[in-house]
């Protein structure tokens, strides 16, 4: 073994982000490889928000940032949670860090101690669990299935609280399953949040404007949270920023003080130019998001028809909200790929519609659902037809 810590070697690559190289590789070897892995809308960046980045170049927008980020743009956020989310955070609560990633990293670890319990309904994102791995706390993942739409019942999320519980770690709209909890469905899990004061909740809402069903509740909004929700948000999915690098954590002071103690040892304040552009897209007009959210309804609604026609794919409802479909594809192991390799989980479907039918998509052991996989859909309506007919095609060369 090399000299690495136990901690590194402990950790698992993104399997979002290498089957995206995964597939770019063999994109640059030649090969026609429709890329439905990583979750990134195809969109550019609106015009408007370009524009304030190069008006920050030229203002000289050059120094190191605040740590926590410059307060123009943490004043935005805050008027921003207040009129979109009903929620009140003081630019003193937030802190702007690399991606909506880094924030729910500094999250982790800044309240997470060895041993600590984090309870995640799965299928979840990928790095929530290498995360609190990090912190050397312990993953609590609940696997929720398609028949409970993937979200987990409040009384699934009481069996698990435990004197160690430290956080309650979601992410509605989902990645992977684009399930949606409701309003309803939040009242009575914040029912049961409630009688355990002390667990922290964790509320991921990076795919809230990517939403096909009315403005998602944010469980902050009830009295019963206040002082214990970290809202994560950004740029990224709503803007089409994602190389931008722009995300927040909206939290009480202590722990918005904490991350960015936290922040000021190991990265500092954020990009300025990108602050500004975040700036921009969060005081400028929004038509653009409601533009970019009705072109993914209707790429949602192709894929899902799509799918509906594939045998051995099941997904029983069409998700609410996200760029993502997640159907089970368990009909499909045992079966033999032409060159005889038995395909035995997840893993291998998605790499045999790599290989055979030049379509990236994401096993969904990482997201500790190992009988789905995971397409996004973050991408043009040719190309989901395409990669769709490629995958028929694929899977009827399969031998039972
Ligand atoms: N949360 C979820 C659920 C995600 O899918 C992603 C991936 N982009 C992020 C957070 C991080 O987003 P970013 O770092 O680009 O803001
Ligand atoms: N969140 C996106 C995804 O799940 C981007 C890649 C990543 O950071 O995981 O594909």
């Amino acid at each position: 073994m090399e000299n690495l810590s136990a901690r590194l070697c402990a950790l698992s690559p993104s399997a979002t982000l290498a089957m995206s190289q995964k597939s770019q590789e063999l994109k640059s070897q030649g090969l026609d490889i429709i890329n439905l892995s990583v979750g990134e809308p195809d969109f550019f960046t609106p015009d408007h928000i370009k524009e304030a980045a190069k008006k920050a170049v030229d203002d000289n927008f050059s120094f190191y940032t605040p740590v926590p980020g410059y307060m123009s743009l943490r004043e935005a956020i805050s008027r921003k949670l207040k009129s979109e989310n009903g929620v009140d955070f003081s630019p003193a609560q937030i802190v702007v860090g690399n991606g909506a990633k880094q924030e729910i990293c500094n999250v982790i670890l800044s309240i997470v101690d060895k041993g600590d319990e984090v309870i995640i309904p799965t299928p979840a994102w990928v790095s929530y669990f290498e995360m609190v791995k990090l912190a050397e706390g312990v993953n609590v993942p609940f696997l929720c299935g398609q028949e409970q739409d993937f979200k987990i019942l409040p009384h699934q999320l009481e069996s698990l609280i435990t004197p160690r519980t430290k956080a309650f770690l979601f992410c509605s709209p989902s990645n992977p399953t684009g399930a949606i909890y409701t309003k309803e469905e939040l009242a009575a899990i914040v029912e049961v949040l409630a009688k355990y004061s002390k667990i922290i909740v964790i509320a991921d809402e990076i795919y809230e404007h990517i939403c096909y069903s009315g403005q998602p509740t944010s469980i902050a909004s009830f009295p019963e949270m206040k002082d214990r929700v970290v809202i994560i948000n950004g740029v990224s999915k709503a803007y089409a920023m994602t190389g931008w690098r722009i995300g927040f954590c909206a939290a009480p002071a202590y722990i918005a003080k904490a991350v960015s103690k936290l922040q000021s040892q190991y990265t500092s304040g954020c990009s300025s130019i990108a602050q500004k552009a975040a700036e921009a897209a969060y005081n400028g007009p929004q038509d653009c998001v409601e533009e970019m959210r009705q072109e993914f309804e209707r790429r949602r609604d192709l894929i899902c028809s799509a799918v509906q026609d594939i045998p051995g794919f099941r997904l029983d409802k069409k998700p609410s909200g996200a760029f993502y479909i997640f159907p089970d594809v368990s009909a499909l192991f045992g079966k033999q790929t032409p060159d005889g390799k038995v395909i035995a989980n997840a893993d291998d479907v998605a790499m045999y519609l790599l290989e055979t039918g030049h379509v990236a998509g994401v096993s969904g052991e990482a997201f500790g659902d190992p009988s789905c996989i995971r397409f996004s859909y973050a991408t043009s309506q040719a190309k989901i037809s395409e990669a769709m007919r490629r995958v028929k095609e694929a899977l009827a060369k399969l031998r039972p």
